[in-house]
């Protein structure tokens, strides 16, 4: 019997990154950070520290010019989009860039097709 079991994602992924009170957690602030100089936009993703609570920004934008950034996104970063965070959270780029791993435990569930 064919079997299509989905892995479903029920909130966004805990972020591995080592805070300077030790803790290797972080999870995402639910909002972005957006800073224009004239024509230039940093845009940041904020991230609190599991342990104790201290703020860190995750790079999105880094001098930018306004011009080159499709007004979508600019509109998803102003209104703390949460699928926005989601994507960029999932781009390798993003990560890499900010070096840190995503831990899905307990943000996922496993769909089986069975009825619950
Ligand atoms: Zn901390």
């Amino acid at each position: 019997m064919l079997q299509t079991w989905v892995v479903a994602p029920t909130c966004l992924p805990h972020v591995l990154r080592r805070c300077p009170c030790g803790s290797p957690r972080s999870r995402p602030s639910g909002a972005f950070r957006v800073n224009a100089h004239h024509k230039l936009l940093d845009a940041w993703l904020l991230v609190l520290c599991d342990s104790c609570g201290r703020t860190a920004k995750l790079t999105v934008l880094e001098r930018a010019n306004v011009r080159s950034i499709p007004a979508v996104l600019l509109d998803r970063l102003h209104a703390n989009d949460v699928g926005l965070i989601a994507e960029l959270l999932q781009d390798p780029v993003v990560r890499r860039r900010n070096r840190v791993a995503l831990d899905w435990a307990g943000a996922w569930r496993l769909d089986t097709g069975d009825p619950a």
